[in-house]
């Protein structure tokens, strides 16, 4: 906040904005199912009003504009690992839709305004990330699991815990988020930015209790509608 350079502007991105920029890296929604689904009508109206917003000041500023999107658009995949010129399997009147269908929607804008008026944008596809700073209470699994094991409290697993989800390191979607932005012009991807490791739910417990030496033990509760069984992304490029 001290950085003279940095300015923070307090604004809803569901209405328009004007600011001078050369960039625009559009994270605006909330990525935690138990955040996303709280106000899902605010999610969705973040999701498509906030990246128009964003998108008509590009045009207008002739910014570049990185889309974060996410692996949600490939819903609960029936291809495994998941390239991006995977379509999709998701639906659309679910209790995660406000989330994957608002993404989808907002990659459609994203190209649309780039045939349309040729602003430059890039999309990238987000699988799940993790770090220091994440808030006890995001929602979550590793942080939850982490928060659970510290606290000595039951460690929760939905469903079976044989779902699996591939983890990948904030610093690392950092570096993958500014290398997007810096691609030629005309590269709109979109591009998968995750680890391709794979682990299933309960394999991230047991490691959990392990690297925490916690007595906590492991509960299993209900898996929420709609939750992909699979998850992992083919490091590859989709066809323009
Ligand atoms: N999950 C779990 N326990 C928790 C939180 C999540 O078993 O306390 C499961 C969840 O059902 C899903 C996976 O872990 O199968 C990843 O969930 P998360 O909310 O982290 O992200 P998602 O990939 O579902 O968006």
């Amino acid at each position: 906040m001290g950085n003279p350079d940095f300015e923070l502007v307090e604004h809803d991105v569901q209405e328009p904005f004007d600011i001078d920029v050369d960039e625009i890296y559009n994270l605006a929604c909330p990525a935690s199912p138990v955040h996303y689904q709280y106000d899902a009508v605010d999610t969705i109206r973040t999701c498509i009003l906030g990246t128009t917003n964003g998108l008509d000041l590009a045009v207008a500023k002739k910014a570049k504009f990185l889309q974060a999107s996410t692996s949600e658009v490939y819903g609960d995949p029936l291809v495994h690992p998941q390239l991006e010129a995977y379509w999709g399997n998701v639906n659309p009147v679910g209790i995660r839709s406000c989330y994957d269908e608002g993404k989808r929607c907002a990659e459609t804008l994203c190209m649309d305004y780039h045939r349309q008026t040729g602003v430059e944008v890039k999309i990238i596809r987000i699988l799940n990330t993790y770090g220091p700073r994440m808030l006890p209470n995001d929602g979550r699994v590793v942080s939850n699991m982490i928060v659970q094991a510290l606290r000595g409290e039951n460690l929760t697993v939905f469903g079976d815990g044989s779902q699996t989800r591939s983890f990948q390191y904030i610093d690392d979607l950092v570096e993958g988020m500014l290398r997007m932005m810096a691609t030629e012009d005309g590269f709109s991807g979109p591009v998968n930015i995750g680890n391709p490791s794979e682990f299933t739910i309960s394999e991230l417990a047991q490691l959990v209790l392990e690297l925490s030496g916690s007595e906590s033990r492991i509960i299993f509760k209900e898996l929420p509608a709609d939750d992909p069984k699979r998850r992992k992304p083919d490091i590859g490029l989709a066809p323009q």
